[in-house]
């Protein structure tokens, strides 16, 4: 049951058709695994602790740095050198004592990534690097959690939703292609995607719309044009051709 304090709090969303009391229900009792506390990370974990949220796990191993704040909001010049985990779930917590903030200071690794993820219904892709992107993508199908990817480059950003055994995953559009190093990019695009990211979670955990599976959704922020790629399950891809499709319990 809802609070007074949360049906007030949440009243506006809590109006949207098909949302409802029902709805905020279901957002109290989500458990939010967001990968990566940097550029994505930072609007994904502030809409989704404003909606209210049960439980979100920040996971991020590095410090904050001056040339992270053109676009990492979470973290102010006064953050400069501390744990970005630690400044992320300070200013969560701030902004909404009633939703559990757990940050976690480590890389997410081959040996780490299913326990980090293990008893969360959503995973948040904030990463900024292909190789973890495809141990989260890999370990969400394992797991049977579904898999909110974004990315960002420049003006340029790109999301997709993955579903484990339903819809494409990562490694079907990606193909093991990998672009290392430093990448341009303005905190304007990474606060597109993230949003992008947060409405695909509160969709899947509410249940309403369609959600942006099979489609690689892109962004040009220069042109200000969205594209879509349609895409398709690759019926050899090695991360979820294997996978069979059943009901997530
Ligand atoms: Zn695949």
């Amino acid at each position: 049951m809802l609070t007074g304090y949360e049906l007030e709090r949440y009243d506006r969303q809590i109006m949207i058709r098909g949302f409802g009391e029902e709805g905020q229900e279901k957002l109290k009792q989500a458990r939010i695994f967001i990968a990566g506390a940097g550029g994505l990370g930072a609007p994904v974990s502030v809409y989704l602790t404003a909606a209210g949220a049960g439980a979100i796990r920040v996971v991020d191993h590095e410090k904050v740095e001056l040339s992270n704040l053109n676009r990492q909001v979470l973290h102010w010049s006064e953050d400069i050198a501390r744990s970005k985990v630690d400044s992320a779930a300070e200013k969560l917590t701030r902004l909404n004592h009633e939703v559990k903030i757990e940050a976690i200071e480590e890389v997410i690794a081959e040996a780490n990534v299913s326990q980090l993820v293990a008893g969360f219904d959503l995973i948040i892709d904030a990463m900024d690097n292909l190789p973890t992107r495809y141990l989260l993508n890999k370990a969400a199908l394992e797991m049977n959690i579904p898999l909110f990817h974004g990315a960002v480059y420049g003006f340029e950003g790109r999301a997709m939703t993955i579903i484990p055994a339903q819809t494409a995953c990562l490694m079907c559009i990606y193909k093991g292609v990998i672009i290392e190093g430093k990448f341009p990019v303005v905190g304007v695009t990474t606060a597109v995607i993230g949003c992008i990211q947060a409405a695909e979670a509160i969709k899947y955990i509410v249940g309403i719309g369609e959600l942006l599976t099979n489609r690689l959704l892109i962004y040009d922020g220069l042109n200000m044009k969205f594209t879509e790629l349609k895409v398709k399950k690759d019926p050899n891809c090695e991360h979820c051709s294997h996978l069979v499709k059943k009901d997530k319990k």
